[in-house]
């Protein structure tokens, strides 16, 4: 994962070549791209991972599995009804105290190209509040 951050992006406009001169005025601040530092905080620890039955389908077969063991190995019941009643399940953490995601493997996810659409807008759309707490790439 590597573009330009919302977080940082929607802090203050930019100076531009089509900002009047008299308007223009220097970023108080620094713009960079945000660059994911592969630590894995992001995929262990307290949260929950949701899969709708498209991405569901789309994980199994990537895994060479039929959608019933797919469900079945790595998944569970939604806790939320509003997700049941939608069919979304909530992927299995692995056993243990660091609650890492089921398909969390040296700090890479298993599933990448077809993981879910929470993991794959994290955290350019959506970010929880104390990431500076643990996203090293927000950090640096
Ligand atoms: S599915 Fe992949 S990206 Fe999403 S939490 Fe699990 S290991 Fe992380
Ligand atoms: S917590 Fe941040 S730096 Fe670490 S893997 Fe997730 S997105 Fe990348």
């Amino acid at each position: 994962m590597e573009k330009v951050s919302k977080r940082i992006e929607e802090r203050a406009p930019l100076t531009t070549e089509a900002t009047p001169a008299s308007h223009r005025h220097e970023a108080p601040y620094e713009i960079r791209e945000f660059v994911c530092a592969r630590c894995g905080n992001c995929c262990r620890g307290e949260g929950i991972v949701r899969v709708t039955p498209v991405e569901a389908q789309a994980i199994a077969q990537f895994l060479g599995l039929s959608l019933e063991e797919f469900t079945a190995r790595y998944t569970r019941d939604a806790e939320a009804a509003a997700d049941r009643d939608k069919g979304v399940r909530w992927l299995l953490d692995k056993p243990g105290p660091l609650q890492e995601c089921i398909f969390l493997e040296d700090n890479l996810c298993r599933i990448h190209p077809v993981k879910p659409h929470r993991c794959r807008t994290f955290p350019l759309e959506w970010r929880t509040p104390d990431i500076l707490d643990y996203c090293v790439g927000m950090q640096s």
